[in-house]
């Protein structure tokens, strides 16, 4: 019933209140419908030694983690849990989308809707494989260092790693400048995006990935990069735009 409605393109959303049922559940429908690389679950590619299955989806999901996700012990197992605005559906099933493309991991939900976030969360043992960036404490207090085979993925196309860290800590907006002309004072607004986070680590490896695409940029303050150069902008809105 659910793929059937799926199917004839019904979005998610209206599927769910349909059919009665939770917004997460239906992912899963929908994988089905579009499936997975081999057709079947995803062993850990850092256990096995089996390429990545999706690299755009990890960079993605690396973005979002760094960004604003954590891994905490759950039971005998591990959660990932990735905070997203309720303002922005389609980041949220974009994160929801890119997890099973990484690890063999059920995405649910948890925390109440309405309150501004959600927690987009799965459990696998093989988080912290994939992310060894995790440690004790806040992000902006211990190193964060790309391992080389993190490094080699974002070498060969940053632009999903920049799109997941914008995701998750920044934002396209407009700013706005006045101009003398002709005696009058005229106001002028131009699209800028900005990036905030507490770790230098994190700001560097945005500002590293922004320089191999050869993206300006520049420090706005002690937490923040700011890209406002219209060419620069232009670029980003390639594959970032404004969030949804
Ligand atoms: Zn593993």
């Amino acid at each position: 019933m659910a793929l059937d409605l799926l199917d004839v393109g019904l979005s998610r959303r209206e599927v769910c209140r349909i059919l009665d049922v939770g917004y997460a559940s239906t992912y899963r429908w929908q994988v089905r419908l579009e499936p997975l690389p081999n057709g079947s679950a995803i062993d850990c590619f850092r256990c096995t030694g089996l390429p990545l299955p999706d690299a755009r989806a990890y960079l993605y999901l690396l973005g979002q983690y760094l960004g604003d996700g954590h891994i905490r012990k759950s039971g005998r197992t591990h959660c990932l849990s990735i905070t997203c605005c309720t303002d922005y559906p389609d980041i949220i099933r974009e994160v929801e989308e890119a997890i099973p493309r990484v690890l063999d991991a059920s995405v649910f939900h948890r925390g109440r809707e309405g309150v501004g976030c959600i927690n987009v969360e799965a459990n696998t043992i093989h988080w912290k494989c994939v992310f060894p960036q995790h440690g004790p404490g806040m992000k902006h207090t211990r190193s964060i260092v790309l391992e080389p085979w993190q490094q080699g993925l974002v070498s060969q196309d940053p632009r999903p790693l920049i799109r997941g860290l914008i995701h998750s800590d920044g934002y396209r907006g407009l700013n706005w400048t006045e101009r003398k002309v002709g005696g009058t004072v005229k106001r002028y607004t131009y699209p800028r995006y900005q990036f905030s986070n507490e770790s230098a680590d994190i700001k560097r490896i945005f500002t590293d990935a922004l320089d191999q695409l050869g993206i300006a940029w520049r420090v706005m303050n002690r937490r923040t990069i700011s890209v406002a150069r219209r060419e620069a902008v232009a670029a980003l809105d390639e594959f970032v735009g404004p969030k949804s």
